[in-house]
């Protein structure tokens, strides 16, 4: 079969978005993923569906699991055009660009075939089950057991952060299953369905009254042989493709994902007319601090591209995604404090009529960028240890099995 060219399916992407999505308003607020609800997960899959009728959904995904088969090129085209639509963005991050892509590299070929077309038909939406309460950054201290009963593994424990997980359908679950082994040896990563007996999901109230982060709760919750994703005992292995995954995606290189965000987050052209809007455009100390973001944005398109090509072409370890992930964190921070800076009073104080700015809770929210998908301290360790080769920082609980591990919560 001939190979539709990119222009051809640009074109036929275009006329059909024209056809048949609505268009974004011209005061759309950016997509962050943040104040995500029931009503938003309803609206994905149904627009995810409609993508997928049409033949336009999992552009870049194995056509035997449900995809087009299509290279990365034109998933970009597809993203392009459809920047001012109604997009199903919620699938993105983590169910298309970071689970997905864990489940066809580790996935059993059951695994693959059951929830992968699933995906990308807009039924399953999914998130990770990682941190726990008792602290994320030492992913590997994971202290939620699994424990094996002769028919199914029983988790019980509690993970915390899990975004969007009280009106999602799976996650990806590390679990401790060998309190004998040391630490990075005695994980295993699971499927997980969320709304079952045994799983009590909590949402937790943001200060600005958004509640998509979420605190789960396992009680003897059976797991079955068969949702075990890669191997027993070996969850380490399977936690670092995830978090490949999850570095390459924040990187903004998954061709995975379902569009770019509707109107895209970043741009340099949202500060000017934010600086126009509050008559601050000729103010050389704004001129500056536009021209600041502007550089830095290029420079993070640039390392993202030379990392990406230098993973690809084997020149760089894949803990490299590290990089572009501490400058996006930063990056963000810093957009955020100038975007902030430029808004002046109005970011914090509008008159009753007006609608409330986004600036000043973007600019509370703005932390999270150096949180979420591992901490920037995380990622210069990741940087400094195993991209520069520099001595692994001490610990206390290197070489002795985990259940002799000193620790302040309990374990079962
Ligand atoms: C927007 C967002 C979305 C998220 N979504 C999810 C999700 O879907 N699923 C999920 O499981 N989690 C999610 N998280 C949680 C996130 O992964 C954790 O917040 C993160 O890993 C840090 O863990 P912690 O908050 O428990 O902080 P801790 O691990 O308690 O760390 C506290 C501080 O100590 C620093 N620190 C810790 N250890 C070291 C060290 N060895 N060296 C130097 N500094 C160190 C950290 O950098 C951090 O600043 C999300 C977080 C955010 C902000």
């Amino acid at each position: 079969m001939v190979m539709e060219s990119l222009d051809a399916f640009r074109q036929r992407a275009r006329d059909w978005l024209a056809g048949n999505l609505p268009r974004l308003p011209a005061d759309a607020q950016p997509w962050n993923g943040m104040r995500v609800g029931t009503d938003e997960a309803r609206r994905a899959k149904e627009l995810q569906a409609l993508l997928f009728e049409a033949g336009f959904a999992g552009l870049c995904f194995p056509k035997e699991y449900g995809g087009q088969g299509l290279a990365p090129e034109y998933q970009r085209a597809f993203g392009e055009e459809a920047q001012s639509y109604e997009m199903p963005l919620l699938f993105n991050t983590p169910t298309f660009t970071i689970i997905a892509p864990t489940i066809l590299d580790l996935g059993t070929e059951a695994q693959k075939r059951r929830h992968l077309p699933a995906m990308i038909r807009g039924e399953e939406l999914w998130v990770q089950f990682m941190s726990e309460p008792s602290g994320g950054s030492d992913l590997a201290g994971a202290i939620t057991s699994a424990k094996f009963d002769g028919d199914n593994y029983l988790l019980n424990g509690s993970k915390i952060w899990s975004s969007y997980a009280a009106f999602s359908d799976y996650a990806i679950c590390l679990a401790r299953t060998d309190w004998d082994a040391v630490k990075h040896q005695g994980l295993t990563m699971f499927i997980v369905k969320i709304h079952q007996p045994g799983v009590e999901v909590n949402q937790i109230r943001q200060s600005d009254g958004g509640a998509e982060f979420c605190q789960e709760f396992f009680d003897d919750v059976p797991i079955p042989l068969e949702n075990v994703l890669g191997k027993v005992n070996d969850g380490w292995t399977s936690a670092q493709r995830l978090l490949f995954h999850e570095r390459s995606a924040s990187g903004g290189a998954s061709p995975y994902a379902v569009g770019v965000s509707g109107r895209r987050r970043d741009t340099v052209e949202d500060l000017v007319r934010l600086a126009r809007a509050r008559e601050r455009s000729d103010d050389s100390h704004v001129r500056d601090l536009i021209a600041e973001i502007h550089v830095l944005q290029t420079v993070q398109a640039q390392t993202i591209e030379r990392v990406t090509k230098g993973i690809a072409s084997q020149g760089l370890p894949p803990t490299s995604g590290a990089v572009p992930r501490l400058f996006g964190s930063l990056n963000g921070v810093r957009r955020s404090d100038v975007t902030f800076e430029i808004a002046g009073t109005e970011s914090i104080a509008w008159e009753r009529a007006d609608s409330p700015s986004t600036v000043g809770n973007d600019y509370i929210f703005r932390q999270a960028w150096s949180l979420g998908g591992g901490s920037v301290e995380m990622q210069r360790n990741i940087i400094s240890e195993r991209v520069l080769g520099m001595p692994r920082e001490a610990a206390a609980d290197r070489g002795i099995p985990f259940k002799e591990v000193r620790r302040n919560a309990p374990s079962k």
